[in-house]
């Protein structure tokens, strides 16, 4: 085996990209995906209540509590977690078989669930979107003006909690500006495709190639 036939069949990558509500992960997302093909992005289950303009099965798939935890009960997640009183999953086969096919699969998805992916899946990137400042979140927050004072109020108390788990994330990248914070992104996806986690049958093969040459001189 080459080390271009093990690029080939070589599985994507998991990005899991987690940030306070607010800080812009989706923009980056969108902006990710847009300029490069080789991305997949998961769509999440989740029990709460669809936002303007939100379309099952583009954001969300919008579940009742009912339907969500006979999911659970079928294994069906990956991984899922309670946020603000509702339910959220990630859907375990889109990953596996975008995985398997070569795209690299985002998850978009809070603090529980990223280090419940960083346990099964040691390999996973787990990528911490910061804004450019704590008053800057706030003034994102509140302009973007989809949620209730109170709902708001639950988000600021839930980024204060989840400030505190930034550490176990491996990369901070800052959205000062949506373009470069995705090509950042899209840098620190294709230079980690170079640890040895990554690169298992190549090196594999490699090993065993040097084995038997060693026989034959
Ligand atoms: P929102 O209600 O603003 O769309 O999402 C609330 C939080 O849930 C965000 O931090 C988002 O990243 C997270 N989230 C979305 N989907 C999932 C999922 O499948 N699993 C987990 N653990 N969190 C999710």
């Amino acid at each position: 085996m080459k080390y271009e036939d093990n690029n080939m069949t070589q599985k994507g990558s998991l990005v899991v990209i987690s940030g306070f509500s607010g800080v812009g992960k989706g923009t980056v997302i969108s902006q990710l995906m847009k300029t490069h093909e080789e991305y997949a992005l998961s769509v999440s289950c989740t029990t709460r209540a669809p936002r303007e303009g939100e379309m099952n099965g583009r954001e969300y798939f919008f579940l009742s509590r009912e339907e969500f935890e006979r999911k659970i009960s079928e294994d069906a997640f990956i991984e899922y977690a309670t946020y603000c009183d509702n339910y959220y999953g990630t859907p375990r086969s889109f990953v596996e078989e975008q995985l398997r096919s070569g795209k690299n699969v985002i998850l978009e998805i809070e603090v529980q669930g990223a280090m419940k992916v960083k346990t099964l899946f040691p390999e996973a990137i787990l990528i911490f979107i910061m804004p450019p400042s704590g008053e800057e979140l706030i003034r994102r927050l509140c302009e973007r003006g989809t949620e209730s004072l109170d709902k708001i109020q639950a988000r600021i108390d839930k980024a204060l909690v989840e400030a505190e788990s930034i550490d176990d994330y491996e990369f901070i990248v800052v959205n000062e500006n949506v373009p470069e914070c995705a090509a950042k992104i899209h840098e620190l996806t294709g230079a980690l495709r170079a640890r040895t986690i990554m690169n298992r049958p190549f090196i594999e093969t490699v090993r065993e190639q040097i084995g038997s040459a060693e026989s034959m001189v």
